[in-house]
């Protein structure tokens, strides 16, 4: 049967549209293009933070487990090891997909495009040499593949990715040389940190990598200290023997497919760069095609289950199999929620970012309403 929805990436974002949208009746499929469903949570081995209906203390892959169950008895279509690698505005939103054997094509009626955040890369001298890697790389291979890819580490960055991802290669058996963090302060969580400190881990705020040395591979890895106006500062260099730098300086949408579409974009740094712009159901500027997660503007997995059941009953309103003021009172608790989570000094600048794209959203449509009259 074909499907009335297609969600595009199976992290928590995806599979919640997915759940959320089939359980008022919608024939849904979900694609990944990984062997294994939910996204970055098969990666993490910690214990989740957040409150209780957001899985709080939950590791994430326990997590990634409970909603696949929960997308299996909504009999949601699950299809994996498929890419989606394009979708075509001038054929109705029509999207091309490959599975490792052939190429064919789909027409779903609406679309939640749920592909999560890329990672930023960093150049210096060295940075090409193997043993120069993304913390998402990193985390791959130790806690899926069981692959230590260092033994002795230079983290670089000391946000939420950073701190946790040093402390996993801690348990998996790496030395963590040091975490170096271009800004003055530790940008993740404290809790993150001091349980990093306690190890005895030197967290260098002020700190950067300047050179990866090595004649095949990384051998070592200079690093120094910065002024406040983020020059080096000379005489500080110090050369660290290591045999893998690890990069976590940050992640920004990974929007390709709604550029291709031809989604109206916005800049919004605390949200990871160029956002699609949204409205506060989740459509973008292309009728009946929807973002959830990470892709929507980088913030958590709370987040982005949340963003993804919005999405979620959003479609299934759209199609008709929920009732408009049914509708309003299931995204008003969840907006509600949202609006719970973008508080305090990490949270607010998100608020901020969320609703400069509403702002944008509105200006969209007025500018497309000048255009067409
Ligand atoms: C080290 C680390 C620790 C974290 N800790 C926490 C935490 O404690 N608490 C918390 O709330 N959050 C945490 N997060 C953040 C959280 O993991 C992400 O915010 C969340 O996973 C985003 O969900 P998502 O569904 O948007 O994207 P993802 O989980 O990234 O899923 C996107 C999926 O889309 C698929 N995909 C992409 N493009 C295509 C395509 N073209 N075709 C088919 N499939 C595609 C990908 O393969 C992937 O499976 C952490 C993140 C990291 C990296």
């Amino acid at each position: 049967m074909d499907a009335e929805l297609s969600v595009i990436g199976s992290g928590p974002a995806g599979l919640s549209a997915a759940i959320e949208s089939a359980k008022y009746g919608v024939r849904v499929e979900l694609i990944d293009e990984n062997i294994l469903p939910g996204g970055q949570l098969f990666k993490q081995i910690h214990k989740f933070f957040g409150s209780k209906k957001h899985y709080a203390g939950v590791r994430g892959y326990d997590i990634g487990w409970r909603l696949l169950r929960e997308a299996e008895d909504a009999k949601v279509n699950i299809r994996l090891n498929t890419t989606v690698w394009g979708i075509f505005q001038s054929s109705n939103n029509r999207i091309g997909l490959f599975d490792q054997q052939r190429v064919f094509f789909s027409k779903p009626k609406r679309l939640v495009i749920a592909t999560g955040a890329t990672e930023n890369p960093l150049s210096f001298p060295g940075s090409t040499l193997p043993g120069v890697m993304g913390a998402g790389a990193v985390q791959t291979m130790m806690n899926i593949h069981r692959v230590l890819p260092g033994r002795r580490v230079l983290m670089v960055g000391a946000g939420n990715v950073g701190l946790i991802v040093s402390y996993q290669l801690l348990q998996a058996g790496a030395e963590v040389a040091a975490v170096v963090e271009a800004m003055p302060k530790i940008g993740g969580y404290l809790v993150h940190a001091l349980k990093l400190m306690r190890t005895g881990v030197p967290i260098l705020t002020s700190h950067t990598v300047l050179e990866a040395r090595g004649d095949k591979e990384v051998e070592s890895a200079v690093i120094a200290s910065l002024d406040k106006d983020c020059r080096i500062v000379k005489g500080s260099e110090k050369e660290l023997d290591v045999d893998l730098v690890c990069l976590a300086v940050g992640l920004k949408p990974d929007a390709e497919l709604c550029r291709m579409l031809g989604c109206g974009f916005t800049y919004v740094p605390f949200l990871g760069g160029r956002v699609p712009i949204h409205n506060e159901d989740m459509e973008t500027t292309i009728p009946g095609v929807y973002v959830a997660g990470d892709v929507s503007g980088v913030e958590e997995a709370s987040v982005a289950m949340e963003e993804g059941r919005l999405a979620g009953i959003s479609v299934a309103e759209s199609l008709g199999y929920i009732s408009e003021g049914e509708a309003e009172k299931e995204k008003d608790e969840i907006k509600e929620r949202l609006r719970d989570f973008r508080i305090g000094p990490f949270g607010s600048p998100r608020q901020e970012g969320k609703d400069k794209i509403l702002t944008e959203y509105k200006r969209w449509f007025s500018n497309e309403g000048k255009r067409d009259s």
